[in-house]
């Protein structure tokens, strides 16, 4: 049907040839079903396969029914009516791959996988499908999936055979499609939240990816501290249970290099939103080829870069290391298929298991955790588009939110009627607490008093903060008459430069073909909120008279390494190169010449360099040991008579990630427009920071003149991955011309 074996070397196809396949299997299979829940980014279908035995395909429905009660233990009048759930319910097991697109084991693997499923006669798989109910979604990122194979297609036999595809392989999010599972920005998230997540309510979720060539073949949980602590402790008990039983199953069938507890701690609900929803989340990461192309490579180039293991070397977690050698797509394809076999063997076999410790975990939150707070108070009187993201989220993500029906007290603060509130007893309270709460990210080493042992993501989520509003921590229950749940209104932005406008800002948006993810979410940003702009490529930029085509033009968040050089010259005309000597000298001349140049983050340290301006960054070559916050929200003070802070409260927060912080240099020529708190104890609102006395008091965000023009500076993401809203107006204010 492919035409080729899933694995062959070499081998790979765009999104439209896999969804045929899959239309013809599950017409072909009775064991097979086949759903659209939707269209992409880019207007591809996105579709599910339900896979089970054909009596059960035929009885879908009830079994959903019965899930939703021990997914709402609420609801279930009975013991008897629990233990009939139990006894009578199957697993619920949701197989995701491919998010990532040019980890493209995951363009295949649920090729092969379905295929055994609909056609294997043993008796295993005959327990999986009698016990278990499959929701496989071939692809988190369809679009992905062509933009992939096309680049792969199109370089074959030439130097940039198995390079990356010179744009972001999900249109606005690239590698952070992975990191929406609480904020819900891109589509292909919504639809699987809403049509997978919220009506199936998986106990299981298999999440399929590859991860660097040169460690382990393959990682499975259980994942490394920090587990996040919201996270009922039945549900990481799954977790190690289900990804141990799988090293061990797959160690059987002579698969080596196999580590688990290693890499990939459970921090963020940003990647898990499963274990926020009484379900287990069983990532795995197979090492990776050069896309198709198989590697080579010898034991001795392994490396111990990762944490918990050495892939030279057996210990507990990577009991039987990898010779080395050629590593293939067929490797890939055949670590990925027998894992999720491994993981839907054990989901059969456990089956009454799995649905008594998902009633467990229910019923638990829906009574309360004795030391959490009762509820949460969200006053309504607040900025009606964040409060509709921050509720758009709540409710998305299963959360029932009520509205105080009169007037009462909270904390000495009289609230209106109307007044939003969570109750932290109900099935997903989860949830609700860790993005409604601040984060305490625990103070890690490598070693007592060595350098901060690394995060695998950012450390802190606190929506209220990130949104600009108001959530309040109620300890003891409220004495004031609730609503039923409601569904919150949806309020659209308010295009920040008025459709109106005579003059509007000629935009120039960076977009180097080292695609960054920052330029991805910028684009969304814009987009969503009806901003005009115009992508300007390398080519562009080095042609230079950019102040004819342009007022404004945005440097998202980069390394001045990648602006400047871009990609390698393995790629072909035009994407190697970078913006060069010469697009440095001609950003100069368009400030010169009297236009805006909006650096963000990273690719401030390239404005300093490339412009000679006045500003120092004082985290130049600052080693972690000195300085450490790996994405971490911060107290901002702001100059508001500065037009870029103009309409903002004083003191608001920046989301910091690994940014510069600045010293003025020459004061006659520069404005300090945001600051960092003079007291470091000041400076951390959530997550992590060590030695916050580096950037006290710094420059956060400045604007220097230069010539007729001048730069505007930014030490933070003011548009973190489309989340930080309540710091938009900083970013939108720098698009305005003066
Ligand atoms: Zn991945």
């Amino acid at each position: 049907m492919l035409g080729f074996d899933p694995g062959d070397d070499r081998k790979l196809v765009e999104w439209p040839v896999l969804v045929r396949y899959f239309d013809a299997l599950a017409k072909a299979s009775d064991r097979v079903d086949i759903k659209e829940l939707g269209k992409t980014t880019l207007g591809a279908p996105f579709i599910a396969l339900a896979i089970s035995s054909p009596q059960n395909l035929r009885r879908l429905d009830y079994y959903r029914q019965l899930n939703a009660g021990l997914a709402d233990p609420r609801t279930l009048r009975t013991a008897k009516a629990a233990r009939d759930a139990v006894q009578n319910g199957k697993t619920i097991v949701l197989i995701t791959s491919s998010i990532h697109s040019t980890e493209v084991g995951g363009h295949l693997s649920p090729v092969a996988l379905a295929y055994r499923l609909a056609t294997d006669t043993g008796a295993t798989t005959r327990a999986i499908l009698d016990n278990v109910i499959v929701w496989l979604v071939p692809s988190l990122n369809p679009d992905g999936v062509t933009i992939v194979a096309k680049w792969y297609n199109r370089t074959l036999g030439t130097t940039a055979e198995g390079t990356e595809p010179p744009e972001l392989y999900h249109h606005y999010a690239g590698h952070d499609n992975n990191r929406d599972w609480y904020a819900f920005t891109q589509v292909e998230t919504q639809l699987t939240v809403d049509s997978l997540y919220n009506v199936w309510h998986p106990q299981i979720v298999h999440d399929i990816h590859q991860m660097d060539a040169n460690g382990a073949r393959l990682f499975l949980p259980p994942y490394l501290d920090p587990i996040e602590p919201n996270v009922d402790p039945l549900l990481i008990d799954g977790v190690n249970a289900l990804g141990a039983t799988m090293a061990w199953e797959l160690g059987g069938q002579g698969k080596t290099g196999i580590s688990i507890n290693s890499t990939y701690d459970a921090w963020t609900p940003a990647r898990a939103y499963q274990h926020y929803h009484g379900g287990v989340r069983i990532l795995s990461e197979t090492a990776s080829a050069d896309l198709a192309s198989p590697i080579e490579i010898p034991f001795d180039r392994l490396q111990a870069r990762e944490r918990g293991y050495n892939p030279r070397e057996r210990s507990w977690n990577f009991t039987n290391p990898w010779r080395g050698g050629r590593w293939t797509l067929r490797d890939i394809v055949s670590y990925q298929t027998d894992g999720a076999y491994a993981l839907l063997t054990q989901a059969a076999r456990e089956r009454e298991r799995w649905l008594a410790n998902f009633l467990t975990i229910e019923t638990r939150a829906s009574r309360g955790w004795r030391e959490w707070p009762y509820a949460y108070v969200i006053p309504a009187r607040q900025d009606s588009v964040a409060l509709s993201a921050l509720l758009g989220i709540l409710h998305r993500g299963d959360v029932e939110i009520r509205t105080a029906q009169q007037a009462f007290t909270v904390q000495g603060q009289r609230q209106a009627a109307g007044a939003y509130v969570v109750v932290l007893r109900q099935p997903y309270a989860s949830f609700a607490k860790t993005l409604l709460e601040p984060q305490h990210y625990p103070d890690r080493r490598q070693y007592p008093g060595g350098p901060p042992e690394r995060p695998y993501d950012v450390t802190a989520h606190t929506l209220p903060l990130l949104m600009g509003l108001r959530a309040i921590e109620v300890s003891d229950s409220l004495r004031v008459p609730l609503s039923a749940p409601i569904v919150p209104r949806v309020v659209a932005p308010i295009p920040p430069i008025a459709p109106t406008d005579s003059h509007p800002p000629r935009i120039g948006l960076y977009r180097s073909y080292n695609a960054t993810m920052d330029e991805g979410w910028t684009r969304w940003v814009f987009d969503t909120w009806k901003v005009a702009y115009t992508t300007l490529v390398d080519s562009v930029v080095r042609a230079g008279k950019l102040h004819e085509q342009f007022d404004v033009i945005v440097l998202p968040d980069q390394p001045p390494g990648e602006l400047m050089e871009g990609l390698p010259p393995r790629y072909p005309a035009p994407y190697p190169g970078g913006v060069g000597s010469d697009g440095a000298d001609a950003l100069r001349q368009f400030v010169a010449d009297g236009g805006t140049l909006v650096a963000l983050n990273e690719a401030s340290r390239f404005a300093i360099q490339a412009l000679l301006l006045p500003v120092r960054n004082v985290l130049e070559a600052v080693s972690d040991e000195d300085f450490y916050a790996p994405g971490s929200i911060f107290r901002l003070e702001l100059d508001t008579a500065n037009a870029v802070a103009h309409g903002m409260p004083r003191e608001t927060i920046g989301w910091f990630q690994s940014g510069p912080a600045f010293d003025v240099l020459d004061s006659s020529v520069t404005q300090v427009i945001g600051r960092w708190p003079t007291d470091p104890a000041r400076v951390l609102l959530s997550g992590w920071v060590l030695h916050p006395e580096r950037i006290a008091g710094k420059a956060a965000i400045l604007e220097v003149q230069m010539g007729t023009g001048r730069v505007i500076l930014f030490g933070l993401r003011p548009q973190y991955r489309g989340q930080s809203i309540v710091t938009y107006p900083l970013l939108f204010n720098s698009l305005r011309i003066k």
